[in-house]
């Protein structure tokens, strides 16, 4: 099944919530264009707002993940000043990286912000739409987590050999962890 059908399998929405909302955060998942970013973006509103009295834990949950990405900040970014000035073939340049359902999740859980839109057009490939003159646009916070995640090969040498920085895969392990229990409590707190 596809990774968006089967999204849309498991939020069980409630049959009250209106359609278009149903739509947006299912049928249309990278929600490319703009017209249906900002749908999934009301819609996720939405539904905060409507389940508010029992999204605290929710809350909770995203702001301690927004920490733990921020904790990591320091350490990535050295990371990045060490590996990307010279690399050939820039990954933000090429990656085919999207915000996916949990990421719009929990950027509207934590209050961290939220982006104009995705970060590939409609017609896909080239940069990231994210992608400035100097590098990411963005807080670490606001981005894909697979921007966070994704440690490449020369970056993995470093992390295996300095023992400063060692603790990034298991972080990492952790805040993914996280995220897919905030993904959880969110489809929970949403099911009739
Ligand atoms: S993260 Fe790795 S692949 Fe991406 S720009 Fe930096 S060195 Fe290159
Ligand atoms: S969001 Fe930022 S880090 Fe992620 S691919 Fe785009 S430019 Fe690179």
């Amino acid at each position: 099944m596809p990774a968006r059908f089967a999204v849309q399998e498991r939020m069980h929405l409630n049959r009250s919530t209106s359609n278009s909302y149903n739509q947006a955060l299912s049928t249309l998942l990278y929600w490319e264009d703009p017209v249906s970013w900002r749908e999934a973006q009301t819609g996720l509103s939405y539904l905060l707002h409507r389940h508010r009295d029992r999204g605290g834990e929710l809350f909770t949950m995203a702001a301690f993940i927004a920490g733990l990405i921020r904790s990591m900040d320091a350490a990535m970014e050295n990371l990045c000043a060490r590996t990307c000035p010279p690399c050939s073939n820039p990954c933000c340049a090429r990656a085919d990286v999207r915000y996916d359902f949990r990421d719009l999740i929990f950027l509207h859980c934590s209050g961290t912000g939220l982006p104009l839109g995705q970060t590939v057009s409609v017609s896909g490939g080239g940069a990231c739409t994210m992608l400035g003159a100097d590098g990411c646009t963005l807080p670490r916070v606001m981005r894909p987590f697979m921007c966070t995640w994704y440690l490449c090969p020369p970056q993995m040498d470093i992390v295996r050999a300095d023992p400063e920085i060692s603790f990034l895969p298991d972080w990492l392990k952790d805040v993914k962890h996280r995220r897919k229990a905030l993904e959880a409590g969110f489809l929970e707190m949403i099911s009739p």
